[in-house]
């Protein structure tokens, strides 16, 4: 038995996540299963409440509403900026996150969600704000967070080399 997943556990998952229409969205079929820190707001908050209290083998169906996952769809529609505004080797792709610098120098966050030979689309919202999720997961592993963990915010792989500290 494993301990039941509460904050400051380290908590390994298989997940599907899908829309309202059934149209899968991410998995981590392709890859490793995700590991997260319970109470550090590494995944959507809704479905850390759904997972407090569960244990290894666990799996349960989770329907997030988009106030508990990547909130409403808000604020301007989306907008182009002219590709000159970006550098000559950025590696712009659809579906990626920007940084911009607001008016007083604030940082901006922004989805790529259109890209043509003049100009780069970009959102402020999350690509799945305003969806209801759909997730299916199963859980693989819980442990206890190590302090370096705790401190950081986020979990840190058994042999990973290449663990960079972007924070
Ligand atoms: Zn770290």
């Amino acid at each position: 038995m494993s301990p039941p997943i509460s904050d400051g556990m380290v908590v390994t998952i298989n997940y599907v996540l899908r829309n309202r229409g059934g149209e899968l969205l991410d998995s981590s079929d392709d890859g490793e299963p995700l590991a997260y820190l319970q109470g550090a707001g590494n995944i959507v908050p809704g479905l850390e409440r759904e997972l407090e209290g569960k244990q290894v083998g666990d799996k349960l169906h989770a329907v997030i509403a988009p106030t508990d996952a990547y909130g409403e769809r808000s604020g301007p529609e989306p907008q182009p900026i002219p590709r000159e505004r970006f550098p000559d080797d950025a590696d712009i792709e659809e579906g990626m996150q920007i940084v911009a610098r607001g008016p007083d120098g604030e940082e901006v966050p922004l989805w790529v969600v259109g890209i043509d030979d003049d100009s780069v689309t970009v959102d402020h919202n999350h690509p799945l704000a305003g969806e209801t999720l759909y997730f299916d997961v199963e859980v693989m592993a819980v442990r206890a967070a190590t302090a370096e963990e705790k401190a950081h915010g986020h979990p840190h792989g058994l042999n990973d080399e290449d663990h960079h500290h972007h924070h």
